[in-house]
Protein backbone atom coordinates (compact mmCIF):
# COMPACT_ATOMS: atom_id res chain seq x y z
CA UNK A 1 0.00 0.00 0.00
CA UNK A 2 1.59 3.57 -1.00
CA UNK A 3 1.79 6.21 1.79
CA UNK A 4 -0.66 8.23 0.23
CA UNK A 5 -3.27 5.42 0.37
CA UNK A 6 -1.97 4.07 3.72
CA UNK A 7 -2.83 8.24 5.36
CA UNK A 8 -6.07 8.12 3.62
CA UNK A 9 -7.02 5.22 5.28
CA UNK A 10 -5.58 6.10 8.43
CA UNK A 11 -8.07 9.20 8.21
CA UNK A 12 -10.95 7.30 7.41
CA UNK A 13 -10.21 4.77 10.08
CA UNK A 14 -9.75 7.55 12.45
CA UNK A 15 -12.72 9.35 11.33
CA UNK A 16 -14.91 6.50 11.43
CA UNK A 17 -14.29 5.69 14.82
CA UNK A 18 -14.79 9.42 15.84
CA UNK A 19 -18.53 9.21 14.28
CA UNK A 20 -19.03 5.16 16.04
CA UNK A 21 -17.89 6.73 19.32
CA UNK A 22 -20.52 8.84 19.34
CA UNK A 23 -22.94 6.04 18.10
CA UNK A 24 -24.74 4.29 21.22
CA UNK A 25 -26.15 1.99 20.95
CA UNK A 26 -24.33 1.19 17.55
CA UNK A 27 -27.44 1.30 15.17
CA UNK A 28 -26.04 -0.95 12.55
CA UNK A 29 -25.59 -3.93 15.34
CA UNK A 30 -29.53 -3.21 15.98
CA UNK A 31 -31.39 -4.64 13.33
CA UNK A 32 -30.59 -7.02 9.93
CA UNK A 33 -32.02 -7.24 6.67
CA UNK A 34 -33.00 -9.78 4.32
CA UNK A 35 -33.80 -9.73 0.46
CA UNK A 36 -37.04 -10.98 -0.53
CA UNK A 37 -38.77 -11.26 -3.55
CA UNK A 38 -40.83 -8.42 -4.83
CA UNK A 39 -44.67 -8.61 -4.53
CA UNK A 40 -45.86 -9.02 -8.00
CA UNK A 41 -49.62 -9.60 -7.37
CA UNK A 42 -52.51 -9.00 -4.57
CA UNK A 43 -51.42 -12.33 -2.57
CA UNK A 44 -48.09 -11.13 -2.54
CA UNK A 45 -48.91 -8.09 -1.25
CA UNK A 46 -51.12 -9.69 1.69
CA UNK A 47 -48.39 -11.95 2.70
CA UNK A 48 -46.13 -8.86 3.32
CA UNK A 49 -48.71 -7.10 4.88
CA UNK A 50 -48.75 -10.78 7.12
CA UNK A 51 -44.97 -10.49 7.35
CA UNK A 52 -45.30 -6.26 9.20
CA UNK A 53 -47.85 -7.52 11.21
CA UNK A 54 -45.26 -8.99 13.37
CA UNK A 55 -43.53 -6.67 16.19
CA UNK A 56 -40.33 -4.86 14.96
CA UNK A 57 -40.64 -5.48 11.60
CA UNK A 58 -40.25 -3.23 8.56
CA UNK A 59 -39.47 -3.59 4.58
CA UNK A 60 -38.02 -1.27 2.68
CA UNK A 61 -37.66 -0.92 -1.45
CA UNK A 62 -34.01 -0.11 -2.59
CA UNK A 63 -32.76 0.00 -6.41
CA UNK A 64 -35.79 -1.84 -7.27
CA UNK A 65 -35.55 -5.13 -4.44
CA UNK A 66 -37.59 -5.37 -1.90
CA UNK A 67 -35.77 -6.40 1.80
CA UNK A 68 -37.35 -7.39 5.35
CA UNK A 69 -35.90 -5.40 8.03
CA UNK A 70 -35.87 -7.13 11.46
CA UNK A 71 -34.75 -4.68 14.70
CA UNK A 72 -33.50 -7.06 17.00
CA UNK A 73 -29.64 -6.42 18.80
CA UNK A 74 -27.12 -8.64 17.97
CA UNK A 75 -26.24 -10.61 20.55
CA UNK A 76 -22.55 -9.76 20.80
CA UNK A 77 -23.35 -6.15 20.90
CA UNK A 78 -22.32 -4.60 24.46
CA UNK A 79 -22.49 -1.31 24.88
CA UNK A 80 -18.99 -0.68 26.83
CA UNK A 81 -17.12 -3.19 24.84
CA UNK A 82 -18.64 -3.06 21.82
CA UNK A 83 -18.60 -5.92 19.39
CA UNK A 84 -17.66 -9.31 21.54
CA UNK A 85 -16.68 -11.01 18.96
CA UNK A 86 -14.65 -7.86 16.73
CA UNK A 87 -11.60 -10.33 15.20
CA UNK A 88 -14.27 -12.91 14.04
CA UNK A 89 -17.03 -10.97 13.28
CA UNK A 90 -19.08 -11.90 9.89
CA UNK A 91 -18.39 -10.52 6.90
CA UNK A 92 -21.62 -8.01 6.46
CA UNK A 93 -20.15 -6.69 9.66
CA UNK A 94 -16.78 -6.38 8.54
CA UNK A 95 -17.83 -4.65 5.24
CA UNK A 96 -19.66 -2.30 6.57
CA UNK A 97 -18.16 1.29 6.83
CA UNK A 98 -19.48 4.53 7.51
CA UNK A 99 -19.51 5.94 4.32
CA UNK A 100 -23.61 5.41 3.87
CA UNK A 101 -24.41 4.30 7.51
CA UNK A 102 -27.34 4.67 9.56
CA UNK A 103 -25.82 7.23 11.97
CA UNK A 104 -27.67 10.13 10.91
CA UNK A 105 -30.89 7.56 10.55
CA UNK A 106 -31.42 8.49 6.77
CA UNK A 107 -31.35 4.92 5.57
CA UNK A 108 -31.92 7.07 1.96
CA UNK A 109 -34.36 4.17 0.40
CA UNK A 110 -36.87 4.57 -2.10
CA UNK A 111 -39.99 3.29 -0.23
CA UNK A 112 -39.82 2.43 3.61
CA UNK A 113 -42.89 0.84 5.51
CA UNK A 114 -42.59 0.93 9.05
CA UNK A 115 -45.55 -0.02 10.19
CA UNK A 116 -48.78 -2.54 8.71
CA UNK A 117 -50.85 0.44 7.97
CA UNK A 118 -48.26 2.17 5.88
CA UNK A 119 -47.56 -0.46 3.59
CA UNK A 120 -51.80 -1.12 3.71
CA UNK A 121 -52.31 2.52 2.18
CA UNK A 122 -49.31 1.98 -0.17
CA UNK A 123 -51.25 -1.27 -1.57
CA UNK A 124 -54.29 0.89 -1.43
CA UNK A 125 -52.96 3.87 -3.12
CA UNK A 126 -51.43 1.77 -5.60
CA UNK A 127 -54.39 -0.52 -6.87
CA UNK A 128 -56.43 2.76 -7.77
S1 LIG B 1 -24.23 3.02 12.57
FE1 LIG B 1 -22.43 3.98 11.63
S2 LIG B 1 -21.65 5.38 13.20
FE2 LIG B 1 -23.02 3.91 14.19
S3 LIG B 1 -21.64 2.29 14.93
FE3 LIG B 1 -22.48 1.68 12.92
S4 LIG B 1 -20.90 2.36 11.46
FE4 LIG B 1 -20.52 3.45 13.38
S1 LIG C 1 -21.21 -9.28 15.25
FE1 LIG C 1 -20.38 -7.45 16.17
S2 LIG C 1 -20.26 -5.92 14.54
FE2 LIG C 1 -21.62 -7.57 13.87
S3 LIG C 1 -23.69 -6.93 14.39
FE3 LIG C 1 -22.91 -8.17 16.09
S4 LIG C 1 -22.00 -6.72 17.53
FE4 LIG C 1 -22.26 -5.66 15.55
Amino acid sequence: MSGKKRKKREKKEQFSSEICDECIPAKCCMYFSIEIDEPENDGDYDDLLWIIAHRDTEIYVNEDRWYLLVRSPCRFYDPIKRCLIYTRRPRICRSHTTDECEFDDDYGFDLHFHTYEELERYIRTNKE
